[in-house]
């Protein structure tokens, strides 16, 4: 039987500029639409004063202008990265040398699967300072996020969960717009 997924294609925002989620939470959406990305990929900024960026995205000069703007007046003190395609992970390296901020993963691209010969077209330039694993608990100041390692759109994909506000940033295992990527072979049904 057909089931129709109700999905949310409705989305007001405006490019480059940070908008308030929730109290810990910003988001900026990049200008890369595609059939992969939607609108564009959303970096997201939690905490208020010293805080943790989510996916600072792809490297593209006006989305890092736009976290430079955003993050004006802010400490940041920790890089999250969900997984390592080139729409989330490569703008971690100019952002950490903005910052001077650790970057957090599970690992390069196909790390969760060490026995592969990987395709090309990830980000293979992506280490992370601190290599985080299911269960990992990071603690900012004034908020905590908890890794959960959800292999399967990529093998080294993680979700992390905000505590405070119980939500959970699912990078690309969740998207409230579409069925995810699962390409193999670093993409796999088999760890769902
Ligand atoms: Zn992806």
């Amino acid at each position: 039987m057909a089931v129709k997924v109700p999905f949310l294609k409705d989305l007001e925002f405006e490019y480059g500029v940070s908008e308030q989620l929730s109290p810990l939470i910003r988001r900026v959406i990049a200008n890369n639409p595609s059939a992969f990305t939607f609108h564009g990929s959303g970096t997201y900024i939690i905490g208020k004063g010293e805080v943790a960026v989510i996916d600072p995205g792809p490297l593209d000069d006006e989305h890092i202008a736009a976290l430079t703007r955003a993050l004006k007046g802010e400490m940041v003190t920790h890089i999250l990265i969900t997984h390592t395609h080139m729409d989330h992970s490569p703008a971690a390296e100019p952002l950490k040398q903005l910052t001077g901020a650790k970057t957090y993963g599970f690992g390069p691209h196909g790390s969760g699967k060490p026995d592969l010969q990987l395709e090309e077209g990830g980000d293979m330039d992506f280490v992370p300072d601190v290599t985080i694993m299911d269960g990992d608990v990071i603690v900012g100041n004034g908020w905590t996020v908890e890794a959960i390692h959800t292999p399967g759109h990529l093998s080294n994909h993680m979700c992390f969960g905000l505590l405070e506000e119980k939500t959970l940033f699912t990078g690309d295992h969740v998207m409230g717009w579409s069925t995810t990527v699962v390409s193999p072979p670093d993409g796999d049904m088999s760890p769902f």
